[in-house]
């Protein structure tokens, strides 16, 4: 009775580990996809991984591109109020070398929350995106949101370095041998 007992407990645990293995090679199948799907297909350089904690920070310090520039000018700024809704929610804070600095006036600052859920903007409901980098951005320490470079910066510079030497790229890469 005894030994029934321990061998189906090993093939119990054999069939966990096998289990464990699947699991793990299926979330790694996935990762892959994400990665193939958001580079190949999507064009993106990073994946988006976590989700929102409502802290609330990125609708209190908030800069506004409008085409290829940060807003400067409070002028220029009350123009755009006229284009699009969601600029009549902001509220000028602050201003300093990068811009104006906004925040939102439909987030409950106590809660966290927004009180414009239902109606918020696209770009609300799309934050963070990866294109905050490519403007020298940043999310903030709080956010529950993070980007994993869909390529390391290794493999990056090695592809570099190839196409340097093949002549496809400029001289003025520094190459690392
Ligand atoms: S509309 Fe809501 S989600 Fe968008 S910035 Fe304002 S408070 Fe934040
Ligand atoms: S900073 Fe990040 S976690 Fe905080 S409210 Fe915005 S998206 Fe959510």
């Amino acid at each position: 009775m005894l030994e029934c007992y321990v061998v189906t407990n090993h093939k119990k645990k054999k069939m966990i580990k096998i289990i464990n293995k699947l699991n793990s090679t299926l979330i790694n199948m996935h990762l892959e996809f994400k990665k193939f799907f958001a580079s190949k297909i999507l064009g993106k350089k990073y994946i988006r991984k976590g989700k929102c904690n409502a802290c609330g920070r990125c609708c209190q310090e908030i800069y506004v591109r409008h085409r290829h520039s940060i807003i400067k000018e409070e002028e220029e700024f009350y123009r755009l109020k006229k284009l699009h809704f969601f600029y009549s929610y902001l509220e000028i804070v602050a201003k300093n070398d990068t811009g104006l600095v906004f925040k939102c006036t439909k987030l409950d600052e106590e809660k966290g929350i927004c009180t414009a859920y239902k109606h918020r903007a696209i770009i609300c409901r799309q934050y963070p995106q990866e294109e905050i980098f490519m403007m020298g951005g940043f999310v903030s320490e709080d956010c529950g949101f993070e980007f994993i470079p869909i390529e390391s910066f290794a493999k990056v510079f090695n592809k570099i370095n190839k196409q340097y030497k093949a002549g496809k790229k400029k001289k003025d890469f520094i190459i690392m041998r």
